[in-house]
């Protein structure tokens, strides 16, 4: 029983299912049957034509084909239509043969017949074929044996040949049947590797958080995946037709190619960062990802698409997280976007005054308090429309489209809106800005602009802050210099410092008795090309790059070298200090340091000289620093007195011990009765606070003249000596003292 049951199911195998073809392909086939069946009735009726007349079976033969032919072509249904068709050829194989007087050769037309309807892979119209050509033989065998059979034999055994030719057509139909089963079973081997391949792909496109399209090169949606449709908010089918010109994002810059053109223009794999607007106005950043599907004749025939959404991470990268202005980045690539117009474009570049002392003495939230309200500020000065950025730490900028009129009045307005007080918690700061402008006429050239105001705003930084400057050519000329001077500065302090930086001594004399008491250190510079180099050259990049300290400190401990080795032959020695030196948090710990390495024997004979400059500049604890150095013993000298705003206001709050009353007032002051008497005032007051007086710029016999007449302690100038090397220095203290000329 089991046995049996397995070889059926063994024969079910070899069986074929039928009915696998797809429609489309279905009508296919039967329009090509169809079209085969009408055509046997032309063919029958040149054959009758031929046979010497159209005869009773020929129009038998042929009113019966012309239904089914009809049939076949206005049915719907598959089933009946196509058995019509089957009909239709019996009825054709038949006549033919009876035309024929059932000549043998006629019989291979059913045949041909089987293999023509093996087509349909159906069991209906191949059964009926069947059926009806073995009906066919018998029946026409037994009624018109001759008209079916064309030998003897047959004729006079019709039923047993009606068997046979049906064991015939029967045995073609089975080796059809096993095509077709192996065909099929072929077909649905290869559906189930594409159902396999479809099933994983599905799980890669439908699972992924990635979303994800493809597209005809037309622009069609042919699918997206779950992330797409969450992405953009699509509905869960799209509708016909529905296209990427339909996606409710809309590219912000309109002279972007699309994905389609860049896709037809590369040919292969696509990949950009754009950004977009939604309906609703906002905009997405989006990371595009495109390859192209070609055909063998390598056209393009679908795009497959990914886009990452990097809106948040483009915001970060091109947004400022403190005031919310465009990041470098951000205003870069906005700068370069509106490049493309074709106005002049003006830059603002704006610093900060003395920004540090705020974060250094308010803290640091404060100074981010003070930046939010200025960028605010600053968003409101300049006009709709421009591009405002932060380019990190106290530096902002700005791009207005327009020429350098618009800009230096919004720039005025900023300078204006910085100078009023900004409320921190805890108190107000007064701040102020350095801004600098700069107009190109081309705006591809916005990024000069930029560099170009970046200068212009270090110009008015050195030209005291709180202001404006305008671009000029002079300014760029002026900063190659100085980057020429602090190439040349960098290198003499890495060479043998007492050749490349020679300090020089310039003597101080009583002016009583024409002795040398003190003596000043001034630094010069001998470069690689052997010139001598004074400090008007270097000492200004040296502070403004920070070299100023390495440098302060050589010529500190040359002096205090010095001074030792000449021990009692000369009471002190005056070094110059800068403002920025003065700033460093060491420079009272390396001070004494210094001191305590050259075993001075009083550090009152060491003298730091110190300008209304340094007094100016916000240095945190300058009271206490000064009080420290004073601590050491040190004594202090007022640099340069007389040519500040409030010389006199310092004379009462600085720790002075001496005051170098500038040149300016000494020149000519035989033949100024007015500066005589400033100098009078000045002595008056210097002595009353204890402090002692040094003229600088004594050029002329009747300059020493005069300040011994208003008893002025102490002077210094080229009436006496220029600054001279040690050398030359020891020569004048061997000499006793210098007399009137
Ligand atoms: P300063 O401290 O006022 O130095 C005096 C300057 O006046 C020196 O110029 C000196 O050569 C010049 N001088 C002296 N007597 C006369 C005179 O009779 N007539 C005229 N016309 N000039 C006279 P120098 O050496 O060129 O120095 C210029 C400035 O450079 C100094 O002004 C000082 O501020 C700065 N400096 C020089 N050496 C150093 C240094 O080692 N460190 C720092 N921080 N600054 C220095
Ligand atoms: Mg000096
Ligand atoms: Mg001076």
């Amino acid at each position: 029983m089991g046995q049996v049951s397995r070889l059926r199911g063994r024969l079910r195998g070899w069986i074929p299912t039928g009915g696998g073809v797809r429609p489309e392909d279905w009508a296919r086939r039967h329009r090509l049957l169809t079209l085969l069946l009408a055509s046997t009735v032309v063919g029958l009726t040149g054959l009758g034509a031929a046979l010497g007349g159209l005869d009773l079976v020929w129009l038998v033969t042929v009113l019966l084909i012309l239904p089914c032919v009809l049939g076949a072509v206005r049915l719907r249904g598959r089933r009946l239509a196509s058995i019509l068709v089957a009909l239709g050829f019996t009825v054709a194989c038949g006549g033919f043969v009876a035309m024929l007087d059932g000549l043998t050769e006629a019989h291979f037309s059913f045949f041909i017949a089987v293999a023509a309807l093996a087509l349909y892979r159906d069991w209906a119209p191949f059964g009926a074929f069947l059926v009806a050509t073995t009906l066919h033989h018998a029946a026409f065998g037994a009624v018109a044996s001759e008209q079916t059979y064309g030998h003897h034999g047959a004729v006079t055994n019709p039923l047993m040949w009606a068997v046979l030719h049906g064991v015939a057509v029967l045995m073609a139909a089975g080796l059809q049947t096993v095509a077709w089963r192996l065909t099929e079973s072929e077909e649905q081997r290869a559906q189930a590797d594409l159902d396999e391949s479809e099933a994983h792909l599905s799980i890669a496109f439908d699972q992924t958080p990635v979303p994800m399209a493809i597209l005809t090169p037309d622009g069609a949606i042919r699918r997206v995946n779950p992330a797409y449709r969450r992405w953009l908010d699509l509905p869960e089918t799209l509708p016909d037709g529905f296209n990427v010109r339909d996606l409710p994002l809309v590219p912000t810059d309109p002279n972007s190619l699309s994905l389609l053109e860049e896709q037809a223009r590369t040919g292969s794999a696509v990949a950009f960062t754009r950004e977009y607007h939604r309906p609703d106005g906002s905009s997405v950043w989006v990371e595009v990802h495109s390859n192209g599907l070609r055909d063998r004749q390598d056209r393009l025939r679908l795009i497959f698409v990914h886009c990452l959404d990097v809106t948040e991470v483009q915001r970060q990268v091109r947004q400022d997280a403190l005031t919310g202005l465009l990041s470098r980045a951000g205003f870069e690539e906005e700068l370069a976007r509106t490049a493309a117009g074709g106005e002049p474009v003006s830059v603002l570049y704006l610093d900060v005054d003395r920004f540090k002392a705020v974060n250094d003495g308010s803290g640091h939230s404060a100074g981010d308090e003070a930046l939010r309200v200025l960028a605010g500020r600053l968003t409101r000065c300049v006009p709709a429309g421009s591009l405002i950025a932060r380019f990190g730490g106290d530096e902002f900028v700005a791009a207005l489209p327009g020429p350098t009129e618009v800009a230096v009045r919004a720039g005025r307005a900023v300078v204006a809106a910085f100078a009023e007080p900004v409320p921190v918690a805890g108190g107000r700061l007064q701040l102020a800005a350095s801004v600098g402008v700069a107009t190109v006429s081309d705006p591809g050239q916005a990024e000069q602009a930029v560099l170009a105001a970046d200068t212009a705003m270090y110009a008015a930084k050195r030209a005291g802050g709180n202001r404006l400057e305008i671009f000029s050519e002079q300014m760029r000329v002026a900063v190659r210099q100085r980057i020429v001077a602090e190439a040349r500065l960098r290198e003499a302090l890495a060479g043998d410092r007492d050749v490349t930086l020679p300090v020089v001594f310039q003597p101080i004399v009583s002016v009583s008795t024409g002795h040398i008491v003190g003596a000043e250190a001034l630094v010069r510079m001998r470069a690689a090309d052997g010139l001598l180099r004074g400090p008007g050259e270097f000492i200004g990049p040296a502070e403004e790059t920070g070299l100023i300290v390495p440098l302060g400190e050589h010529v500190l401990c040359s002096a205090l070298r010095q001074l030792r080795r000449w021990g009692q032959d000369l009471d002190y020695v005056s070094v110059n200090v800068s403002p920025r030196q003065l700033s460093e948090a060491d420079f009272v710990p390396t001070l004494a340091r210094l001191l305590a390495e050259t075993g001075l024997d009083d550090p009152a004979r060491l003298v730091l000289e110190i300008t209304e400059t340094a007094l100016l500049s916000t240095i945190a604890d300058l009271p206490a620093r000064l009080d420290a150095i004073k601590a050491l013993g040190v004594r202090l000298a007022l640099d340069d007195f007389g040519t500040g705003y409030s010389s006199l206001t310092w004379l009462q709050s600085v720790p002075a011990d001496v005051v170098k009353l500038d040149r300016s007032f000494v020149a000519g002051l035989a033949r100024d009765a007015r500066k005589a008497s400033i100098i009078s005032a000045v002595l008056w007051l210097a002595r009353s606070l204890g402090m002692t007086v040094v003229a600088e710029g004594v050029e002329e016999a009747e300059d020493w003249d005069a300040l011994r007449a208003v008893d002025c302690p102490a002077i210094q100038g080229y009436y006496f000596s220029p600054p001279v090397p040690v050398a030359d220095f020891e020569a004048l203290l061997r000499t006793s003292a210098f007399v009137h000329r």
